[in-house]
């Protein structure tokens, strides 16, 4: 039987993106192949490379405006220092914020590169809310924030506004909920949260940023050079971006971001209300930075542990224990997760609540 995935990644893929991919490994495009086998340099793997990065843009909103998308390997933790390599000037500064764990991780790679201004931190408080009112120091050369802060389920519903380039790392919420894009200078994301399998990272990047920061960048490490080459500087991850592709024609079918947001919008209120009226549970995070893409929770009992525990596993829910420094619960809720499954987990904790 099919599980209801709650895993914050590798995560829950739509059915359909499944089914084709598994097709598209027996035999890629009625070719006599798989796309395990193909060349990346074949026709029909070029126009998979080329229709994703178009469909990347055009799902942003961001075709015509001056940005490239690229699909890169080495996960979102190699942009944690392709972003200060390409950006950061030598006895430059870069500015971040540190609202999460891989936040907190991305400033330790910037370290290397020059001064790293944190402008603010919810460190103190396990990163339980979103820092806000900020000052961002009008000479850094970017600011970098995070999105969605995965593990402790928090999310920044606005953004700064700033005349210093705009990074932002959105593994976990990208593609499910629709904001003005055009605001960031970078947007990264790992495939395996929200779009695709692991192994490729979408880097979107606003040409016009790059190349002003006088350093000699090894050729991998060089956005430009990855623009140059149409994302195939080197072999591809050919298989992440194909099912990526998938994905993303998926959310253009469901009406693009606006349409998928919606529903986002219906589960996270659906999970979130249960938390609330149901007195075994609590949230884990501050109610105004809730995300909507991981929702962490905790039994307000620990007693109950094992008896829910139990209850869910038996309803066919899989990856729901939280992220050991939060401990509690996690339930991921990205874009292919459909609404009944979140039903059968609020069902469980209903149960839960008539069996204590
Ligand atoms: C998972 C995650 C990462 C790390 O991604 P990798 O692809 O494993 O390097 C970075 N940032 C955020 C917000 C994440 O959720």
């Amino acid at each position: 039987m099919k599980k209801h995935n709650y895993s914050a990644g590798p995560c829950i893929l739509p059915q359909e993106v499944f089914d084709k991919s598994a097709q598209a490994i027996l035999d890629f495009n009625n070719s006599g192949l798989s796309i395990l086998e193909i060349s990346h340099r074949s026709k029909d793997f070029v126009a998979v490379m080329d229709e994703a990065r178009a469909l990347v843009l055009n799902l942003l909103g961001l075709e015509g405006k001056g940005y490239q998308a690229l699909f890169l390997a080495g996960g979102a933790s190699l942009e944690f220092l392709m972003v200060p390599y390409n950006l950061m000037k030598e006895n430059g500064k870069a500015a971040y914020l540190d609202s999460g764990t891989w936040a907190s991780a991305a400033i330790k790679e910037a370290k290397l590169f020059g001064e790293t201004v944190i402008v603010a931190s919810s460190k103190e408080d396990n990163y339980t809310y979103i820092p806000k009112g900020y000052e961002i120091p009008a000479d850094a050369d970017y600011f970098h924030c995070t999105s969605n802060n995965t593990i402790f389920g928090t999310q920044m519903k606005t953004f700064p506004k700033t005349n210093v380039p705009l990074v932002c790392d959105m593994s976990s919420d990208i593609f499910s909920r629709d904001i003005d894009f055009s605001q960031f200078d970078i947007i990264y994301a790992g495939a395996q949260k929200n779009m695709g399998p692991a192994g490729t990272t979408l880097v979107v990047i606003k040409e016009e940023i790059l190349g002003k920061n006088g350093r000699t960048i090894p050729s991998m490490l060089d956005y430009a050079k990855h623009i140059k080459a149409e994302s195939m500087f080197n072999t591809p991850p050919v298989f992440s971006v194909y099912a990526s592709l998938l994905t993303l024609k998926w959310i253009k079918e469901k009406g693009g971001i606006p349409a998928v947001e919606k529903l986002n919008n219906a589960k996270a209120e659906l999970l979130y209300n249960e938390i609330d009226r149901n007195p075994l549970f609590k949230g884990a995070a501050n109610v105004e930075d809730r995300s909507n893409m991981n929702v962490t929770f905790l039994l307000t009992n620990p007693e109950h542990a094992e008896t829910f525990d139990k209850m869910w596993k038996e309803a066919g829910v899989s990856g729901l224990p939280g992220h050991r420094s939060v401990g509690g619960y996690r339930a991921s809720i990205y874009n292919a997760m459909p609404i009944e499954s979140v039903q059968v987990l609020v069902d469980v904790m209903q149960a839960l609540e008539k069996a204590i």
